[in-house]
């Protein structure tokens, strides 16, 4: 194998690449990525980033000189727009062509629009990058008031940390509950209270109708005509995977882009990792799709030696944290898959086992404080 081109240069994409030197590839790799930076690190943008407790720069897994002295070329803020399948290359947005032996897809997930009247007006945004973040930064002074949208990991990170630095918080989520898709109401209450005791005003049920101000934010209006002033608006409302060029190009696309144990695609020359691609897990029996920084991470690594014509499978337990005030949330497998959960205390804090019907565990989930107890 001559050359490999990574397109996407997020968390996967960027690790991909260091692990293929790490196994020792020694032929070219090309890392091309639409963002202007290096592959970073996207949880500190919601926690320490947001907290002002770290620069963006120290979210960099290496500096560009890394991949200079590795052999690695970058093409960064460049836009791949088409797979040519029968030619092998990949036509970048300035009309440049790079020629690969074997390709990898790791274009990640963007944000879903808050598609409603004033949902493009300044000071309101999507958390997803580094620019998200050093816009969002200096909203969040203290007596402001922020409006959440939506009540996933993201929007109650950001809602946690806008009400440590002394910000008005009002969440906003439509669903009963919070982050269902993840956890199971138990747990989530456990969360939400946390927030409650730090003031912040959660309210389920409620549907945002528009937002409102004179080009810049000073309200939203909600369905039920009840109109909240607010200085700025962040929303967290779910990610689609990037697939729109595997699909152009031909590759079987599901929720995600569908790959096989070995990360690879429909087609033998090409592999998917990251939040992008869906697989089957013998574990849970089902097609799932994580958007998570250790599937991130471990599917870096499996795609890197399936690039190189090793065959690993990847058949992983999914495992994922969340860190909000003095809580660290750790979540292993699948617990929203259970049918009962059984309460374990464990050092001054509480163990979730999510068990299903015929009693096997699925997932064990832990709110716990860092002052009193660390996994
Ligand atoms: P990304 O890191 O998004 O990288 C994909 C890259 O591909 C992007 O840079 C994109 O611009 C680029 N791209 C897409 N299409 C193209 C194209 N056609 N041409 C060129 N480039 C393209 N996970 C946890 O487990 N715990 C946490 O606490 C946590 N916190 C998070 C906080 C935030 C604010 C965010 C945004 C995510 C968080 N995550 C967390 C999730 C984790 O960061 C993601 O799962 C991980 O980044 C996914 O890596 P990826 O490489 O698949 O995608």
């Amino acid at each position: 194998m001559e050359s490999i081109v990574i397109v996407g240069a997020g968390h996967s994409g960027g690790k991909a690449a260091q692990a293929l030197r790490k196994h020792g590839f020694a032929g070219k790799i090309a890392l091309v990525g639409s963002e202007a930076h290096p592959p970073y690190d996207r949880p500190p943008l919601s926690k320490a980033v947001l907290l002002g407790k770290k620069p963006t720069e120290a979210c960099f897994f290496k500096p560009v000189q890394w991949y200079e002295e590795n052999g690695i070329d970058l093409f960064l803020g460049r836009t791949v727009e088409r797979i040519d399948r029968p030619e092998k290359l990949i036509c970048l947005d300035d009309g440049q062509e790079l020629r690969y032996g074997r390709l990898l897809l790791a274009t990640g997930a963007r944000p879903n629009e808050l598609r409603v009247p004033g949902g493009k007006l300044d000071g309101v945004s999507q958390l997803r990058t580094t620019l998200d973040a050093a816009l969002i930064l200096p909203w969040l002074s203290k007596g402001r008031h922020l409006i959440v949208v939506g009540a996933g990991f993201i929007g109650l990170e950001v809602a946690a940390a806008a009400s440590e630095l002394g910000c008005a918080v009002t969440v906003l989520e439509a669903a009963p509950s919070a982050l269902m898709r993840s956890l199971p109401e138990r747990i989530t209450h456990l969360l939400i209270d946390t927030h409650k005791e730090h003031g912040v005003d959660v309210r389920f049920g409620v549907h945002v109708a528009s937002i409102e101000g004179n080009g810049k934010v000073s309200a939203v209006g909600l369905t039920n005509r009840e109109v909240l002033p607010c200085d700025a608006v962040v929303y967290g409302i779910g990610v689609t995977p990037n697939t729109a060029l595997a699909e152009e190009a031909g590759l079987t696309v599901r929720n995600g882009i569908l790959v096989g144990p070995d990360l690879r695609t429909t087609d033998d020359d090409i592999f998917a990792c990251g939040d992008a691609c869906v697989f089957w897990s013998p574990l849970y029996q089902r097609e799932i799709r994580l958007e998570s920084w250790k599937n991130a991470e471990d599917q870096a690594d499996v795609a890197a030696r399936g690039l190189m014509g090793e065959s690993v499978a990847y058949s992983p337990v999914p495992w994922f944290w969340s860190n909000q005030y003095d809580v660290s949330l750790q979540v292993a497998g699948m617990p929203t898959l259970g049918a009962n959960i059984v309460e374990r205390p464990i050092g001054g804090g509480r163990l979730f086992f999510s068990l299903a019907h015929n009693g096997e565990l699925v997932g064990v989930s832990a709110p716990l404080r860092h002052t009193r107890c660390r996994l």
